[in-house]
């Protein structure tokens, strides 16, 4: 049997061994990886491998993503605290509790009902109180909620849906993976005087995002 000390210190290692070697150096980060109970939003079965370095299973085809991608993706939102996040692609619901520990509120959106519904009672079980969710196409982004300080998208985008870019706040960052299906570059842009200025921050292979803006089923 598994202890939780077990996971904590296969935790501290993923963060000494994955993250702090290839360039995760944000506190704030580092503490949320070390703290959030990945093992928690995975099938029992794959408890043990959650603090690997390798994507992981969790139906509907879908993945839950590397603990690095995660992290880097998160850290070049750049939250301090205060800020309400637009999350496309809940899936498990990990990325989603490590960015409700970090900023004021998240804003999760999954096309797949089961996956939602799952993610939700993963993270009512954990205690978070600070995220709403919505089964929906997330291509559209969420308007009602608009706009966003950090918007980021954990799926592969043919190119970044027009919605998002129209729901990020000025100042705002959005992180998202654009390019083939097989692979693609995970791209940071920031809204600056209404400008959109695009940074490249690595290669990456994510599952599809599907939808309107997205690739076609
Ligand atoms: N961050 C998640 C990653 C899940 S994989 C985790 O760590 O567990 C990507 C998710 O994006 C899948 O669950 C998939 O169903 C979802 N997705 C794909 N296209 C979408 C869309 N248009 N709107 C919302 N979710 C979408």
């Amino acid at each position: 049997m598994v202890q939780n000390h077990d996971y904590k210190q296969a935790r501290e290692r993923m963060v000494k061994t994955q993250l702090i070697p290839r360039g995760i150096t944000d506190p704030r980060v580092l503490a949320a990886m070390r703290k959030v109970p990945r093992h928690l939003f995975v099938e029992e079965a794959l408890r043990g491998e959650a603090y690997n370095d390798h994507p992981l299973p969790i139906g509907h085809k879908q993945t839950i993503s590397q603990p690095y991608i995660v992290a880097l993706m998160t850290q070049a939102l750049e939250l301090k605290g205060d800020e309400h996040v637009l999350e496309i692609g809940t899936g498990s619901g990990y990325q989603t509790a490590i960015l409700a520990e970090l900023s004021e509120k998240v804003y999760t959106v999954e096309r797949i009902r089961p996956l939602l519904e799952k993610a939700r009672k993963t993270l009512w079980e954990l205690g978070y109180t600070n995220i709403l969710f919505k089964a929906f196409d997330g291509t559209l982004g969420w308007k009602e909620y608009a706009p966003f300080d950090a918007i980021i998208v954990t799926a592969g985008a043919p190119k970044i849906p027009q919605p998002l870019l129209d729901q990020l706040a000025e100042g705002g960052r959005l992180v998202i993976p654009v390019g083939g299906r097989f692979s693609q570059d995970l791209v940071k842009v920031t809204k600056k005087n209404g400008h959109i200025i695009q940074k490249d921050l690595g290669g990456c292979r994510f599952v599809d995002l599907v939808g309107v803006h997205g690739w076609k089923e």
